[in-house]
């Protein structure tokens, strides 16, 4: 866990701008940066857009204790309607090239599609399983985002990153502890600069059709629009289970979750791990709901659902 101190309001607007660069913004809404359109404001906001401007600002926030959270495309947030009292760092580095005949290298601020779209026109294999992800490498990285039986821990082969002090250092995905849906970033607090991808050569052709069949079933299933955080639950280790893993959606449904609703929150028709935001949620109202989901589920099977959405600010 990272260790939030609270933001030292004794700093002057002067002072933080000297420190981290005439970029920083104040009291900056958030609704913007997160696919469900809810959240208050955070106190200081800032967009990396480099290796140095990111590594600068992660060692000032370091120096002055100031809380610090990562975002990259926002699409896997709930963040509270109180906001964020600390920096929000948007990353938004961007780059990505063939390193090798078969590996690429990716920013984490490219979006997830974009590399796909890269690995695509070039031929290579591996990554077809990450087509309509939304969000950005970084994001989908630290979350090992994954679909249709491909995960990111599958086709990363080295990693750059850096500490909360702002140290550099290159790892192998052993560092990162990759699980579903997770990965010891989680824990460790470690910004995901850029990571190597091994694919394999393929049929342009074959790959083409593969990805055009996972955005038809995308099409046909999520909330295109947006407005939600896509699943809301973690599915449940079950080694009975096909794929090893329970379907949070299924235990949903079966206590009638879809269609259920507070305020502007619904669960989504075709999907009953998605809660939606009809237009004018709030982030209270999305809690409020996946609540009495985990409730219902927990009443009538016993298991405890666990999040997948990451929670920004105090609830
Ligand atoms: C309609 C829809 C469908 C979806 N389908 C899927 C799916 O099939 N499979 C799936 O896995 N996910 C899915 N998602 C969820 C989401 O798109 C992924 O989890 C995505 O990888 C999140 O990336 P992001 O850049 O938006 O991360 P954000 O939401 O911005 O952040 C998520 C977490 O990653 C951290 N983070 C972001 N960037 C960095 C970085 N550079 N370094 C360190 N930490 C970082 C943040 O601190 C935060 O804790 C879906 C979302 C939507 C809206």
């Amino acid at each position: 866990m990272i260790k939030h101190l609270g933001l030292n309001t004794d700093f002057s607007k002067k002072e933080l701008k000297a420190a981290f660069g005439q970029e920083l913004e104040f009291d900056k809404d958030l609704f913007q940066y997160s696919s469900y359109k809810t959240g208050g404001k955070t106190r200081l906001f800032i967009l990396a857009k480099t290796v140095d401007k990111l590594t600068h600002v992660v060692q000032t926030a370091n120096n002055l204790e100031i809380p610090v959270f990562i975002i990259g495309g926002g699409t896997n947030l709930l963040i509270s309607d109180n906001g964020f009292n600390g920096l929000i760092i948007k990353v938004n580095i961007k780059g990505i090239k063939l390193k090798s005949e078969t590996i690429i290298e990716c920013y984490a601020g490219e979006s997830l599609m974009g590399l796909v779209n890269f690995a695509t026109e070039n031929s290579l294999t591996g990554i077809e399983f990450a087509g309509g992800i939304w969000g950005t490498v970084g994001g989908a990285i630290f979350g090992n985002a994954g679909a249709y039986g491909g995960e990111m821990k599958d086709i990363i082969i080295e990693l750059t990153l850096i500490d909360r002090k702002g140290i550099m250092k290159t790892v192998t995905p052993d560092y990162c502890g990759f699980d579903y849906r997770d990965s010891n970033l989680k824990r460790t607090g470690d910004i995901i600069i850029s990571a190597l991808f091994q694919l394999k050569k393929g049929n342009k052709q074959e790959i083409k059709k593969r990805v055009e069949e996972i955005l038809k079933i995308r099409k046909e299933k999520h909330p295109l629009e947006g407005n939600s955080a896509g699943c809301f639950f973690k599915n449940i280790p079950d080694p009975k289970e096909k794929f090893g893993k329970l379907s949070a959606g299924k235990l949903l449904e079966e206590i009638g979750a879809k269609g259920l609703s507070v305020g502007g929150a619904k669960v989504y028709e075709k999907h009953a791990n998605m809660i939606v935001n009809t237009g004018n949620a709030t982030s209270k109202d999305i809690r409020q709901l996946a609540d009495i989901l985990k409730e219902k589920v927990y009443q009538k099977f016993g298991i405890k659902l666990e999040e997948e959405v990451i929670q920004v600010g105090e609830f």
